[in-house]
Parts: structure tokens; sequence; C-alpha cells
């Protein structure tokens, strides 16, 4: 089972602020990347939905189209049967009204339907069985059908009717006598209104411009409604052109009215010289889109403003923290320091002595090692105070301190002050032989430093020594060794001071014994 110490531990990135930092980076990223891929494919989406909607809805209106047209196409062609039947065309003129005009021909959409001889005079009108014989020679589909002798159904340019005024488009059929020859023309008039009002009844939400175009890339209809565009040609437009060759489909090109690039969605109708297309706008195709990126981008830009602000105050307070804890240490480091720190000398006191002693002398019995102790003492030191006061006192006692310090190996020996006028030096890895001459360089530099003394026999500040060396792999402790170092210390003082002494052999004797009794412990 995972502890709590150890859950903490595994979380230890969330305590460090740049890795925080990082990690936050990544996440904005992250959700940078995928909204962008988000809205990349909303994009797509909305290009799909909007060209595939412009595309059925062309497709259904020429469809429709070309339907009334095919129907009303239906009463020209009886117009053209019946001309051919003498009983039909000699009939009086109501009579041949009521044969050769269907109620189709009379739909509201579709305007006259009117039959010219062959110089292009008005004969019969499906309005009146008594027409004025008005001349349409000069129209370009009677033109037409003069010099062309096939029977195909004729689809005018948007004119302007001569009998009602309004906008029409004109299909027409040849008249032909039974030998072949031009006879001429039958036509039917269908109001612009009618796909006005077709256009006009697509759902009102549909995007993009809706074109009918007829013979010669002539604009019939379009919606929104323009009238001054009807009539107007657009054939010379690359647009026009790519549509009459796509017949039906979608392609992007340039606009064929106005400015821009646009999808055309289009559709041929029929089989007739008239062409739909739907013209959409890059506006018409994202507008929705537009509206719902910058909703999610906005969304997305403050989460992510708010996550990086609340990740910088985050890894500020951590940051704060950590700085807390490092002064913390640096002052707990430095109260520990003075703690085991004499003042007067600035070497060590008897606390970390205490301390330093007992782990040497574990690691020592451990590694096998020798392990040697000086103890020294200022000879005559309470005559030296009374002679020349305590502050003299303290300066020697400093200036001893700094003899010390420079007679030992700074990485391996350590030195102490004791007591009051007692010092001592830890000699990790040092035999007896190596502790005296240690002792000896002290003495030599304690002495070297002239302090006078004239309350001593000596005349100037000496120091004894005791030395107790611990043999390689003996067991003690401590306090016996100390009392070792002791006693040849006293011994020094015993024998005039200023002097080194090594602990006897009867006193190593008692050390052995001594940390045998107590490791038995
Ligand atoms: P011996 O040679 O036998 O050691 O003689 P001694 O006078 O040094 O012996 P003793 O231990 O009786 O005297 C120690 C003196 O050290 C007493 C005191 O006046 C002096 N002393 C102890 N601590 C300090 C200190 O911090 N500053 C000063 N100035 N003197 C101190
Ligand atoms: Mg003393
Ligand atoms: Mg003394």
């Amino acid at each position: 089972m995972v502890s709590r110490t150890d859950f903490r531990r595994y979380l230890w990135w969330t305590r460090s602020p740049w890795l925080l930092a990082v990690l936050n980076l990544l996440c904005v990223v992250g959700l940078c990347a995928v909204s962008a891929f988000m809205l990349w494919d909303m994009r797509r989406d909305a290009e799909r939905r909007t060209t595939a909607a412009a595309q059925s809805l062309v497709q259904v209106l020429s469809r429709d189209i070309a339907r009334s047209i095919g129907m009303y196409d239906l009463s020209l062609r009886a117009i053209v049967d019946g001309w051919r039947l003498p009983a039909v065309m000699n009939a009086d003129p109501e009579t041949r009204q009521l044969i050769l005009f269907d109620r189709a021909a009379n739909a509201e959409n579709f305007g006259h339907t009117l039959v010219f001889d062959r110089i292009g005079t008005l004969i019969i009108s499906s309005k009146t069985s008594s027409p004025e014989p008005l001349s349409y020679a000069d129209r370009e589909y009677f033109q037409y059908h003069t010099t062309h002798a096939d029977p195909v159904l004729h689809v005018s340019v948007p004119l302007v009717s001569r009998l009602t005024g309004r906008w029409v488009l004109i299909i027409s059929r040849r008249l032909s006598n039974p030998d072949g020859s031009f006879a001429g023309v039958v036509l039917g008039s269908i109001y612009l209104d009618y796909f006005r009002q077709l256009f006009a009844a697509i759902d009102p939400d549909h995007a993009g411009t809706v074109t009918l175009y007829g013979p010669g890339g002539t604009i019939v209809m379009r919606e929104p409604f323009d009238e001054q565009l009807v009539g107007r040609s657009v054939s010379a437009t690359d647009s026009y052109q790519r549509m009459l060759q796509t017949r039906q489909g979608v392609f992007t090109g340039p606009a064929m009215m106005g400015e821009g690039p646009r999808t055309f969605a289009v559709a041929q109708v029929g089989e007739l010289p008239l062409q739909l297309s739907i013209a959409l706008t890059a506006e018409d195709i994202y507008a929705a889109w537009w509206q719902k990126a910058l909703v999610l981008a906005a969304v997305v830009l403050s989460l992510c403003a708010t996550t990086v602000v609340l990740t910088t105050l985050f890894r500020r307070e951590l940051s704060r923290r950590k700085a807390a804890q490092r002064a913390t240490a640096a002052l707990n480091a430095e109260l520990q320091q003075l703690a085991s720190t004499d003042a007067l000398t600035g070497l060590s006191n008897r606390r970390r002595f205490d301390e330093v002693l007992e782990r040497e002398c574990r690691r020592a019995m451990r590694t096998g090692k020798p392990l040697s102790l000086l103890i020294l003492d200022a000879d005559y030191f309470k005559g030296f105070n009374d002679r020349y006061g305590h502050q003299q006192g303290d300066a020697a006692l400093r200036l001893i301190a700094q003899a010390m310090q420079g007679s030992i190996h700074a990485y391996s020996d350590t030195a102490y002050r004791i007591g009051g006028e007692e010092f001592a030096v830890v000699l990790p890895d040092t035999g007896e032989a190596g502790a005296e001459t240690a002792a000896n360089r002290i003495r030599q530099a304690v002495l070297a430093q002239a302090m006078p003394h004239a309350s001593s026999p000596h005349g100037l500040v000496t120091v004894s020594c005791g030395v107790a060396a611990l043999p390689a792999g003996q067991n003690s402790d401590p306090i016996a060794l100390v009392a070792a170092a002791d006693a040849a210390l006293y011994e020094a003082k015993r024998r005039g001071r200023n002097q080194v002494r090594i602990s006897t052999s009867a006193e190593r004797h008692f050390l052995v014994i001594e940390g045998a009794q107590q490791s038995r412990l």
C-alpha cells in the first residue's frame, strides 16, 4: 500500500515552481491546439454543409423550372401539331382558340401565347380571338426560326413584352408547312415574376445569391432581386465559362458580378440554354462559424488566461514558501553554528566536542582506524590574569586558539575550547606518534607567539598537553579517552608544564578495560 509519505514523495514535482510553469504551459498549448483543431474541423463542416445545401437548392430549383417550361412547351407543341391540321386552321377564330390553347397556357405565370405568320405578323393570340396584326419580324427569336429548320425549343434572352410591358422570357417553336418550308412561329412568354416568386419562396435563411442565366450568359433573375441586372450578360467572365463546362456541381472562382472569390453551386436547367447558380461568399459560408469561433476562442482564451494567472500566483506562493524555507534553514544552520561555537575564540565549544568525540569513537571502532585526543591547558593562567588583567587573559586565549588552528590539518582535525583555559583537539585516523607531533607543533606555536608572562617561570605564555591515543580496532568510549588524556595532562603539569605527555600504558590498559565494560552494558 502506498503510504502518505510515499504519496507525497511521488508528488515532488508539484513543489517545483518551474516544473509547474512548464506543465501549465503544456496544458495551455494543448488546450489551444485542441481548440484550434476543433475550430478548423467546424470550419470545414460549415463549408461542407453550406455548399451541400446550396447544391441541393439549385437542383430543386432547376428541376422546378425545367418542369414548368416543359409543361408550357407541351402547349406550344399542341399548337405546332394543330397548325398542320387544315380543319383546325380553317375553323372559326373562337373554335380555333379553344382547340389550340389549353388551360396550362393560361396559367398565371405565363403570358401571351402567340402565333405569327411567315412574315412575322401576329395572327393568333391566347388572350383574344382577334389580335391586332402587329409585326414581330424584328425579334431575335423570329429571325432565328426563319433561318433554322431544327425543331428545338428556342429560348430568348429576357425581353420587355410589347403587349404587356413586363419582363418576359420567350420560348418559341417554328411552324413549318408540310413541305418543310417556314410557315411562322409560335411563342409562349413566361413572366420573369414567375422566377422572382420562385426564388422569393426559398427559405429566407438560405446563403448566397441565386441567379438564373439565359442564353449568352444574360441574367434572367437574381435573388436578392435587382432589376438593373436583368438582361446583363456575364458571358465574358471565367466563372460563367466554367459553369457551362461543369453543368452540375460546385467550384470556386471569381465573382461574375462584384469582387472577390465565390463558391458556386451550379445546375443546368434540363436541356434548355438556362443555368442556375448559387454564389456563396466566404461570409455566407463562414458567418455562423465565425460567431461560434469567436465565442469558443474567447472562452478558451479566458480559461487559458485564468490558468496562467492562477499558476503564476501559485508559483509565486511556492517560490515565496521555498525562500522562507531556505531562510529558516539558513537561520537554523546559523543558530546551530552559534550553539556549537565558542564566542571568545571562534573555536567549536564543549557541546560540539562531546558530539564529535562520541561520533569519532564509534567511527574508529567501526573502521578499525586509530583515533587520538589532545587536551591542552594554559600554564599558570590564574597568575596571568592576576598580573595582566582579565581582558589580556582573553586576548591570550584567542592567540592560543589561533596557534592551535594554524597547527592542525583543517580538513580532518578539529580544535575545541572545552573550558576556561582548556582546549582539546580530536585527531581522527591518527596514532600516538602523529598525535604527539601535532601536540608539540601546537605547543611550539604558542611559544612562538612570545606572549610575555612574568608570573610564569618560562617568562612566556605556554601550554601543557596530554595525549591519549585509542589503539586501532580497540573498544573504547569517549569518557575513558578524555580521562586518559587528562591524566597525561596532569602528568605534564606535574613535570613542570610547557610540555607534552602521552597517556601511559597503564592508563591505556584502563582505557581498554573501561571500553570493554561499556560495550558489555
Ligand atoms: P595551571 O598551570 O596548573 O593550569 O595553573 P592555572 O593558574 O592555569 O590553573 P587554574 O585552573 O587554577 O586556573 C585557571 C584560571 O584560568 C582561572 C581563571 O582566572 C582563568 N580563566 C578561566 N577562564 C578564563 C577566561 O575565560 N578568561 C580569562 N581571562 N581567564 C580565564
Ligand atoms: Mg585549567
Ligand atoms: Mg591552567
